[in-house]
């Protein structure tokens, strides 16, 4: 599944290829995905406009244009990559977006849990009004996050993976800055005090940011050098490690499930 890492890369793959380029023109092979596609509206504010920037925030993409943005996200199985023509390749290639560099790049999703809306500049989206800071930028301060979670009898873990508190945070990385941070992930989030958060933060960041590293090499996926799906193959400490040591003490690590997720961690290191 793409994760904050893979967006962030895509987002810096894309920069030089379509920031400041007009989008000529767009073809939609579906009319929905998650939701139904805004295609006419879509074309009636993209078309023809210059892509002022592209942004992220969460796992969401945003080619912003003058009168506002359009919002991708890649959902379980999306992937944005560039191809010599507007002629599909893949099977599940859904959206198709032209530009004035001569750049062609196909939208692909074949479970379509992923999302294309527009976003006008004044109001938003609810997809976007509604999330929480992006954990790469200021606004995910250690201060704000314990006043966010002021209160609140829902576990850490449960916490960090609410879109509403903090955007974009996967079940991967919610796992590995709990164990980094030696945070058990049941530990209420309302009883988590300013030190720990401070910890916690800037374990979440750091395992983020060392995603993104390891993710150049990715980017040959994203030129289309191979077919394979190109998400991060980082060695992660505690996720997916089930019955294997501890990097720290070597006990075995457990597994439980929250919401519906599995948790990995060690009982002896996290508190
Ligand atoms: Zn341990």
């Amino acid at each position: 599944m793409p994760e904050l890492p893979e967006v962030e890369t895509l987002k810096n793959a894309l920069l030089p290829l379509i920031k400041n380029q007009v989008l000529e023109e767009m073809i939609f092979h579906r009319a929905d995905l998650r939701f139904p596609i805004p295609i006419g509206l879509l074309d009636q504010k993209m078309t023809g406009q210059r892509v002022a920037d592209v942004a992220r925030k969460g796992k969401y993409l945003l080619w912003e244009v003058a009168e506002g943005a359009m919002v991708l996200h890649l959902g379980m199985s999306g992937r944005v990559v560039q191809r010599p023509s507007p002629q599909p390749v893949e099977k599940h290639c859904h959206a198709v977006f032209k530009f004035s560099s001569n750049v062609f790049l196909h939208f692909i999703d074949p479970r379509r849990f992923g999302c294309i809306v527009w976003a006008p500049r004044e109001s938003g989206h609810p997809l976007l009004n509604h999330l929480g800071p992006d954990p790469l930028t200021a606004d995910a301060s250690p201060e704000r996050m314990k006043q966010f979670a002021q209160n609140r009898k829902t576990s850490i873990k449960a916490f960090l993976m609410d879109a509403h508190q903090l955007a974009g945070v996967g079940n991967i990385y919610a796992c590995e800055s709990l164990f980094r941070s030696g945070i058990h992930p049941l530990r209420q989030a309302g009883r988590l005090s300013l030190k720990r958060w401070g910890k916690l933060m800037t374990e979440l960041k750091t395992v983020l940011q060392e995603s993104i590293k390891a993710g150049g090499s990715t980017l040959r996926d994203f030129y289309g050098a191979d077919g394979s799906p190109g998400y991060y193959s980082t060695r992660f400490t505690v996720y997916g490690r089930e019955h294997q040591p501890c990097m720290n003490c070597q006990e075995s690590i457990s597994r439980l499930v929250q919401t519906g997720r599995s948790t990995f961690y060690c009982k002896h290191c996290q508190k």
